[in-house]
């Protein structure tokens, strides 16, 4: 008979904070010299930003992606519409950067008015310039295995596994969120990895049940303290995609971070992790657009 005793070195233990400004910084270094590298070809990457209204939140986003383009060397340029703007307007301008070969990257800032419908914008992009990676193009060729460019999020997520060297062969992967810019493309670009993938979602009964089963835990649902620590298995690595400001101006994550981390061999944290890495990942996928536009020159 084996007699299992309390080990005390288990009460104290705590997860490896995976650091994704530290990684964010690495491949921004990365990023540095790729772009330099495209300049000596006479290149010079360059990303379109297009936002419609003056929604507080979004112009940070935006802000940020420009300083982030200007610190790699990419070159940027910001479209800013009334918020009245027709769908038309907004079209034009799409189809006129689609032809404009200066332009490696065209990211239209979500979310859109009310009055814009989605799809017609995602989808006039041209395919080959989509660095958020939104358009049909890009989504059925991730469901095929042979994304051009990943979706940002997903993709930095990606990445941070990658730096912990955490494998994913034959894991079971919990993806708490299926929306189609987080949860969607991260489960099949989890699967193509040879990940066994499970998606949750709101509608998903005793959510508890699958999370515990995790070897990885993504989560990316927008609820604070969603992911408590008895929900959560003993050694998993725990992805919190979340960002929630709380009503004392606090910015969380989907994940109880403090009791997790008890538990997880590896965790992230908001701010500081997940965050950091899609701006990122949006320079890496207007570089690649820059460097497949190179290829294609005569
Ligand atoms: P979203 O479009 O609102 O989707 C949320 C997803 O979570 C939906 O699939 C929803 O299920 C699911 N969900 C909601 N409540 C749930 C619950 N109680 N249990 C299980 N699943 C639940 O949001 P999103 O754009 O994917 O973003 C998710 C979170 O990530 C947000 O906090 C967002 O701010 C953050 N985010 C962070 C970054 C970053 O760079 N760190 C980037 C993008 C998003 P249904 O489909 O059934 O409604």
């Amino acid at each position: 008979m084996t007699i299992l005793r309390a080990q005390p070195g288990l009460l104290t233990r705590s997860a490896q904070i995976i650091d994704g400004k530290a990684v964010a910084a690495e491949v921004r270094a990365e990023c540095r010299i790729r772009v330099q590298k495209l300049k000596q070809s006479g290149i010079a990457p360059a990303l379109a930003v297009l936002m419609v209204g003056n929604d507080p939140a979004s112009a940070i986003y935006v802000r940020n992606k420009i300083k982030a383009c200007a610190e790699v060397g990419i070159h940027s340029e910001q479209f800013v519409f009334d918020k009245d703007t027709s769908s038309d307007v907004l079209l034009e301008r799409i189809h006129s950067l689609n032809a404009n070969p200066m332009i490696h990257g065209i990211l239209v800032q979500l979310p859109l008015p009310s009055h814009i419908a989605l799809k017609p914008i995602l989808h006039a992009i041209d395919p080959q310039k989509d660095v958020d990676g939104f358009h049909l193009y890009n989504v059925g060729a991730l469901v095929s295995g042979s994304a051009v460019f990943p979706p940002c999020t997903p993709f930095g997520v990606l990445r941070l596994l990658e730096h912990a060297k955490i494998p994913l062969e034959g894991q079971n992967v919990v993806v708490v969120g299926a929306s189609n810019i987080v949860g969607k493309p991260m489960a099949l670009m989890l699967m193509q990895r040879d990940a066994t993938v499970c998606i949750c979602h709101a509608k998903t009964r005793d959510l508890a049940q699958f999370t515990i089963l995790a070897d990885i835990l993504v989560v990316a649902a927008g609820r604070p303290s969603l992911i408590l620590p008895q929900m959560v298995k003993t050694g998993a690595v725990v992805i919190d995609v979340g960002i929630n400001r709380l009503p004392n101006g606090r910015l969380v994550g989907d994940v109880d971070f403090e009791g997790v981390r008890k538990k997880a061999s590896f965790v992230t944290p908001v701010p500081g992790g997940v965050g950091p890495m899609t701006v990122t990942m949006l320079l890496v996928n207007t570089i690649a657009s820059a460097e497949h536009a190179a290829h294609r020159m005569p």
